[in-house]
């Protein structure tokens, strides 16, 4: 299992991590609260150049306090999609600033890529999986490419799309881990108050799930929380994480958020 450190270099051309080591993670951690989780591993220095994705949405600030609290040099990667609302940009710079975050990085689309398949900006309104594809998936796909592991906002409560969700999983060789995963939305309130955290200015105007401005409504009353994201298109995801793995259990979905058919948080 992943306990002891493996040196990795430039001629280590396997898998950075193997679902057996992924479930050994998720049998060591049970029961384990998330913070406490956390800073073992990084003290252990067992999960190699490690990383956090946050969409900045309206739950992120849970994940990047529990992280920050553990490490506040943990990298904290951002999608922008340049498609983003102005208050989600606001809001990670006072996150940013509130939680001590140290290393801080964002990711944009290609732009010979935008000038080639979304010349006017407006793919998203024909071809939303198109569009997650070019601002979303590639980007981060290029961030993680450094990375021997993530850390991701997912819970298994966002969605149908998400039940089931282990801790850790295993994706492309890297090791995705999903320390929110059986977070209740009362969880996360707690942890709000607890905390004092700022909130996303948009949660009070009813958004309940934040991405991409054009693909973010606002949820009515008994709505599941993620119905706001591209609401009109059989779409519940973005592509940044895999189909359900069987092997793990696992299943689409961000903590951020993000193809036909399918947000943050990423
Ligand atoms: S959420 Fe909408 S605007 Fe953002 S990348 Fe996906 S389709 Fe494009």
């Amino acid at each position: 299992m992943a306990e002891a450190a493996r040196q990795r270099d430039l001629i280590d051309t396997a898998p950075a991590f193997t679902q057996a080591e992924a479930d050994a993670l998720n049998a060591r951690f049970a029961g384990v609260d998330a913070g406490t989780m956390l800073a073992e591993l990084f003290a252990e220095g067992s999960l190699g150049k490690v990383g956090v994705v946050s969409s900045f949405g309206t739950e992120s600030a849970v994940l990047l306090h529990l992280v920050a609290k553990a490490d506040r040099t943990v990298p904290v990667v951002f999608v922008d999609t340049l498609k983003m609302f102005e208050e989600t940009l606001q809001y990670r710079e006072t996150l940013i600033e509130t939680l001590g975050i140290v290393n801080s990085e964002v990711v944009q689309p290609d732009e010979a890529v935008l000038a080639a398949k979304d010349e006017n900006g407006l793919r998203w309104s024909w071809d939303p999986d198109g569009c997650c594809e070019i601002r979303k998936v590639e980007p981060l796909k290029r961030a993680k490419q450094g990375l021997d592991a993530w850390i991701s906002g997912r819970k298994a409560f966002q969605s149908v799309t998400r039940q089931n969700l282990p801790r850790f999983e295993v994706e492309d060789g890297r090791l995705k881990i999903n320390p929110l995963g059986d977070w209740t939305k009362d969880d996360l309130e707690a942890y709000f108050e607890e905390h004092d955290l700022p909130r996303h200015p948009l949660e009070a105007q009813g958004y309940l799930s934040v991405g991409c401005a054009p693909c973010t409504s606002k949820v009515k009353p008994g709505e599941d929380p993620r119905a706001g994201r591209w609401r009109g298109w059989d779409k519940t995801e973005c592509g940044i994480h895999s189909p359900n793995n069987p092997q793990s259990g696992g299943n689409d979905g961000d903590g951020g958020e993000l193809p036909p058919g399918y947000e943050p948080a990423f």
